[in-house]
C-alpha cells in the first residue's frame, strides 16, 4: 500500500516495478516456474514445481493388514530385514519403551511396497501388496496335537503398541475400517494369521477396523438359533459382497467355502471357527454389509 502518494513516490515505484519485471522475464523466459512461491526441487537433469498440489488426491494406502510371525523376535527380525519377504513394522511381544512410549520397528517405508501379502484377494482388488500397509506381530500361530489346536495368544502390551500404530496409520491415510483386514482374510486358502485370538473387537472399540452393531445382527438373526443351519449359498453371497472375492457361490459347503466362513469367523466370530454356515455367522455378514457397504 502506498501511504506517501505523491508524484515523486509514484515515479520511484514505477521505476521499481519496471525492474522488477524485467527481472522476472529474464529468470522465467520459457517456463512456468514461480520464483515468488517455492523454490522448485533440484532433480538433477530438470527442475520440480510443486509450488501447486491438486485437491484431487488421496492416499494409495487403502489397507492395513495383520499378521502373526510364526518365528519368535529374533528368526522374524532377520527374516524379514533380509528375507524375501518383509512388512512395514515388526510389533514384538514386549516392545521397549523410550521416553516412556513403546518403538515399534519399522523396515520399510510406508510410501514403498512391502512384501508381506502375496496371492491376495478383496472386494475386486489384487495383489494387495501395492496398496496395502503391512504389520508383522511376533507369535507363534498354533500348535495341533492329536487333533486339537492350540492358540498363542497376544501380549497386551503388543496390541497396546498396534493399537497406537493402526490408529496412526488408519487417520494418516484415511483406511475405511472394512479395510482393516487380517492376512486371512486377504488370502483365506492360505494363511491363518493373526488367528482367533487377535482382539479385533478390542480393536475395533477403540475405533480401529470393522464390527458389526448388536442390534443389527440380532435383526438379521429374526429369531433363529445362532448356530441354527443357515442357507449356505445366501451366506456365500454375502461374504462375497462384504469382500471374500474367493469364495464360491454354489450352495455347496465345500471344504474352500468352509475355510473361508472359518476365516470369516476367526475375525468376527472367534468363539466358533468351525467353517459351518450358521444363522449367526449369516446375520454377523450382513449386519456387516449393512454397516460398512451401504453407506449413502
Ligand atoms: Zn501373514
Amino acid at each position: 500500500m502506498l501511504v506517501f502518494f505523491n508524484k515523486k513516490a509514484l515515479k520511484l515505484t514505477t521505476v521499481f516495478l519496471a525492474i522488477v519485471s524485467l527481472l522476472g522475464c529474464a529468470s522465467s523466459e520459457n517456463s512456468s516456474l514461480s520464483p515468488d512461491k517455492v523454490t522448485p526441487v533440484d532433480r538433477g537433469d530438470y527442475y520440480a514445481d510443486n509450488a501447486t498440489q491438486a485437491i484431487s488426491q488421496d492416499s494409495r494406502v487403502k489397507f492395513l493388514i495383520m499378521h502373526y510371525t510364526v518365528e519368535n523376535e529374533t528368526e522374524a527380525f532377520k527374516t524379514l530385514a533380509t528375507g524375501n519377504v518383509s512388512a512395514h513394522y515388526l510389533v514384538t511381544e514386549h516392545p521397549r519403551s523410550f521416553h516412556h512410549k513403546p518403538v515399534i520397528t519399522q523396515l520399510v517405508a510406508e510410501d514403498k511396497r512391502s512384501w508381506h501379502a502375496g496371492l491376495s484377494n478383496w472386494s475386486g482388488r489384487t495383489n494387495i501388496n501395492d496398496s496395502s500397509i503391512g504389520i508383522e506381530i511376533v507369535n507363534k500361530g498354533f500348535t495341533d496335537n492329536n487333533g486339537v489346536r492350540t492358540w498363542y495368544p497376544y501380549t497386551q502390551q503388543q496390541i497396546d503398541a498396534v493399537a497406537l500404530l493402526a490408529k496412526d496409520i488408519i487417520r494418516r491415510h484415511n483406511i475405511s475400517p472394512e479395510h482393516v483386514l487380517g492376512h486371512s482374510d486377504i488370502a483365506p486358502l492360505r494363511k491363518q494369521d493373526p488367528g482367533k485370538l487377535f482382539p479385533w473387537r478390542q480393536l475395533a472399540e477403540k475405533g480401529i477396523g470393522a464390527w458389526p452393531d448388536d442390534a443389527t445382527v440380532n435383526k438379521y438373526l429374526a429369531g433363529r438359533s445362532p448356530l441354527a443351519a443357515a442357507n449356505v449359498l445366501t451366506l456365500q453371497q454375502t461374504l462375497k459382497q462384504y469382500g471374500y472375492d474367493t469364495i464360491p457361490q454354489t450352495g455347496i459347503l465345500d471344504k474352500d467355502t468352509r475355510t473361508i466362513i472359518s476365516a470369516f469367523q476367526m475375525h468376527f466370530r472367534p468363539e466358533d471357527i468351525s467353517g459351518n454356515a450358521d444363522a449367526q455367522t449369516e446375520a454377523i455378514a450382513k449386519a456387516l454389509v449393512e454397516k460398512y457397504l451401504t453407506r449413502s
